[in-house]
């Protein structure tokens, strides 16, 4: 069985601890995934567990009582909170060891890493290249064989698109299995917390450690009866899957580049694979007006609540105060020099979609398409296990090529996994193949609560694929 955390379980923590701080170090150097590095990290004390003493990464908008905890925002670039996120917490008590605070798009809005307040994070296995955001530091140094897991967030596809950019395990359950108390709230009915890994296994491991029902989170359930790792060998030959033709038809993609057919013929040719194992794959219809205004609908939203969200950074509460004579004007000055420009435009499009006169027209109308979205998922459900699908229409884009303004999102094939988020999916992308050197993934999304299944249609899919990784540089 292919999991990381197993093997590492007859290794010497100790000199496993040392070794992994000297590769943080040469990491940071390398990709600049960290906010926080923490040197004087020491064997963990808390229970017997699979993750005692394994040492992680946690991404740096999960709050750490007495660690820095910035968001990768320059309003909170000295913010220690005075208490732990639910799943810090969890993993102390599971004994595994934080090693460092990673890295992300500011807040967790961008899906490039090229808009934290400490730079731009780069892809391992190619250093001019993005590693793919919200979840950049977290996806890069599980790439970099830093740790065996991290922990990310994902509103939009924040874990599963840079899992995939670089070419490792991104797992984001359903909706309320893992608790979110402590991580700075993006868009509270979109976000969710994640894990990245190497192998579906070791997703399933750190999922099981970390979810459960929390008093401090009330959208989140009592997933008890759900043992992600029990049922992960059940064979594969009893599953019925679908994809969405409108995404990978070839002639819906006039102007494809060389990459992108490349992308569409090796997924096409892992449906037969499939197939030629006893599983039942269908092509469904998914409208392409409702494809193409999937953007739309979850910038509306994303906005609209990240505008409530963020509404308490001020600098009064948290962060620098600003300056002005009076508070309006301090308020003002605080968020006009702390906010990025992309966090700043999403603050006026969600102010703007939640005025009086303009919420009917774009709110309300935003969650009814969301809620239709939804609804077809759901039925699909009903007569498949899962959906599957590319991650992607391309590679991970080069650093220079990326500019913040959410331009590649035009494609339809960068923009589904957002669906996992519309309803809470659970949705997993496994690395499935390299295209010009690099990384490529599998999207998987089941109907809620189907997390163990999914998990375990993933865990056969990654046997077949059998992605060995490559060398980074
Ligand atoms: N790329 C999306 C965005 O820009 C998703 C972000 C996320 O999942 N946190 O908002």
């Amino acid at each position: 069985m292919k999991s990381e955390i197993l093997s590492l379980s007859n290794v010497s923590k100790e000199s496993l601890l040392n070794e992994t701080k000297k590769k943080v170090l040469e990491h940071q150097e390398k990709c600049n995934s960290f906010v926080t590095i923490l040197e004087n990290a020491s064997l963990g004390e808390g229970k017997e567990s699979k993750l005692s003493n394994i040492p992680y990464v946690l991404k740096d908008n999960f709050s750490t009582k007495g660690i820095l905890t910035t968001g990768s925002s320059n309003t909170l670039k000295d913010y220690i909170p005075p208490y732990n996120s639910t799943v810090y917490q969890k993993l102390l008590d599971a004994g595994a060891i934080l090693v460092a605070k990673s890295s992300m798009d500011e807040f967790g809005m961008g899906g490039s890493g090229i808009t934290p307040h400490t730079g731009v994070v780069c892809n391992p296995y190619d250093t001019s290249l993005i590693a793919g955001g919200s979840s950049c530091g977290s996806a890069a140094c599980v790439c970099d064989k830093v740790v065996p897991f991290a922990i990310g967030s994902d509103t939009g596809d924040s874990v599963r698109k840079p899992a995939a950019y670089c070419g490792i395990v991104g797992y984001k359950p359903t909706y309320g299995m893992i608790s979110r108390y402590g991580l700075f709230p993006f868009a509270s009915s979109l976000d969710h917390v994640g894990v990245l890994t190497r192998s579906v296994v070791d997703a399933a491991i750190v999922g099981n450690a970390i979810k459960g029902i929390d008093s401090h989170d009330m959208t989140t359930f009592d997933s008890s009866s759900i043992d992600l790792e029990k049922e992960i060998e059940e064979p594969i030959s009893t599953r019925k899957l679908f994809y969405i033709k409108e995404l990978v038809r070839l002639e819906n993609y006039p102007n494809a580049s060389e990459e992108l057919k490349s992308i569409l013929s090796q997924f096409h040719e892992f449906i037969k694979t499939l197939q030629s194992q006893g599983v039942l794959v269908e092509e469904v219809s998914l409208s392409r007006e409702l494809l193409d205004v999937i953007p739309s609908v979850y910038t509306c939203i994303s906005c609209a609540e990240a505008t409530s969200n963020l509404s308490n950074l001020t600098g009064i509460l948290f962060g620098e105060p600003g300056v002005g004579k009076n508070v309006v004007e301090q308020m003002i000055d605080h968020r006009t020099k702390g906010f990025s420009p992309l966090i700043k435009r999403r603050l006026i499009i969600g102010s703007y979609v939640l005025q009086k006169e303009n919420q009917e027209k774009y709110f309300v109308n935003a969650q009814r398409v969301r809620n239709r979205i939804v609804s077809i998922m759901k039925g699909f459900f009903q007569k498949y296990d899962a959906c599957i699908l590319p991650c992607a229409s391309s590679v991970a884009p080069k650093i220079k090529d990326v500019n913040d303004k959410m331009k590649r999102e035009s494609s339809i094939l960068d923009n589904h996994m957002v669906i996992g988020n519309f309803g809470g999916f659970p949705s997993i992308t496994i690395p499935s193949s390299f295209i010009n050197g690099m990384p490529v993934g599998i999207n998987l999304t089941a109907e809620i609560m189907e997390d163990a299944k999914l998990l375990s249609i993933a865990y056969q899919c990654e046997k077949l694929l059998d992605f060995k990784g490559g060398e980074t540089k």
